[in-house]
């Protein structure tokens, strides 16, 4: 395979190129490290038209905000790789990445590689994913104050949602769906707090010239302006696992374990942004990308420290 920093390694190389990973670039590259960021171009918020909740930049596409951060690193020297990492592994002080552009050599290795959203399979969810159909109250909540929101109940944690959605409207239908009914308190709880629950099987989302219009549960059709899901979150962390990474499990299944810098089980490998963290929206991102920048460029100050020649 064909080596694609071939002089010496790089100081750091970023695999992901979402706002967690260009953060910490941007930090990096500012700190004269040489860094290389491989990036697969398929960020998670990708379907979604705007970005809410990013200061600065509310409303702007998210693929807009990538667009100029790539512009802004690649101005401090950082070096960006489409492509795709497939295997790291720890070597000779540093770490040594496959990539479908090549392989890469590193001092530390920062994985910023998102999350996948396994969507319910309801017919019609997936082509709506990220417009008529979302996920996060903060980012289209407000877009969707007053509307008639469907929550498509996943697991237990759907009342909640379908709890805090009713800060932006009161008019909430919750689906239990194929979850089963709610217990009487949750049940309960979700009344109390002004939420309807309509009994049933979803058989699809009623889409009309684009738009969602209904939810077919059980031979009718409920109407809605909006549906609210919550997927199954799948970290894209099999890099992090071939290093042999601990991961520890929680109610949302297991995540590779970071300490408050970042730092993974593995020497030299940093983690950051939904990879290991399912809360870390755009700005939570951002803010922890330059967070672990500053650690690793810390690491690496005491590791040319150690590595320079005793002052007679
Ligand atoms: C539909 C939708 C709408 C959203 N809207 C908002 C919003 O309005 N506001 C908000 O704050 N948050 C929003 N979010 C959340 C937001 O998408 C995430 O918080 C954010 O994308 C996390 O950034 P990240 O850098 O960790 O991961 P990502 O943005 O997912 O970036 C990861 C990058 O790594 C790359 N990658 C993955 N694996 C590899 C590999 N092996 N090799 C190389 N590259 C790889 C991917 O291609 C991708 O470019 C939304 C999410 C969804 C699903």
């Amino acid at each position: 395979m064909e080596i694609i920093a071939e002089t010496d390694r790089a100081d750091v190389v970023i695999i992901g190129g979402g706002p967690a990973g260009l953060s910490a670039a941007l930090s990096l590259g500012r700190a004269r490290r040489r860094v290389v960021v491989v990036d697969g171009g398929r960020p998670r918020n990708a379907p979604a038209p705007h970005m809410h909740g990013v200061l600065g930049h509310d409303g702007l596409p998210p693929l807009e905000l990538l667009e100029k951060g790539r512009r802004e690193v690649v101005g401090y020297g950082v070096r960006i790789v489409p492509g795709t990492a497939t295997l790291a592994r720890v070597v000779d002080g540093g770490v040594e990445i496959d990539t479908t552009a090549g392989t890469l050599r590193a001092r530390r290795l920062v994985v910023a590689t998102g999350l996948a959203d396994e969507l319910p399979d309801n017919p019609g969810l997936r082509e709506q994913w990220g417009r008529g159909a979302v996920v996060c109250p903060y980012c289209d909540g407000w877009e969707h104050r007053d509307d008639v929101i469907g929550v498509i109940a996943t697991s237990p944690e759907s009342v909640r949602q379908a709890q805090l959605l009713r800060q932006w409207s009161d008019r909430v239908v919750y689906f239990p769906n194929a979850i089963g009914e709610p217990d009487p308190e949750a049940a309960d709880a979700l009344v109390r707090r002004g939420i309807r629950i309509e009994h049933g099987t979803v058989a699809a989302v009623q889409i009309v010239e684009d738009e969602v219009t209904g939810v077919e549960v059980d031979g009718h059709t409920v109407p809605v302006d909006v549906i609210f899901t919550g997927p199954t979150l799948r970290p894209n962390d099999a890099l992090l696992r071939s290093l042999g990474a601990t991961s520890s499990d929680g109610p949302n299944g297991s995540w590779v374990d970071i300490d408050a810098d970042g730092r993974t089980s593995v020497p030299g490998v940093w983690a950051v942004g939904n990879v290991v963290d399912l809360r870390a929206n755009v700005s939570v991102s951002l803010g922890l990308g330059a967070l672990i920048a500053g650690a690793v460029n810390a690491d690496l100050v005491l590791a040319d420290i150690a590595a320079a020649p005793a002052v007679q």
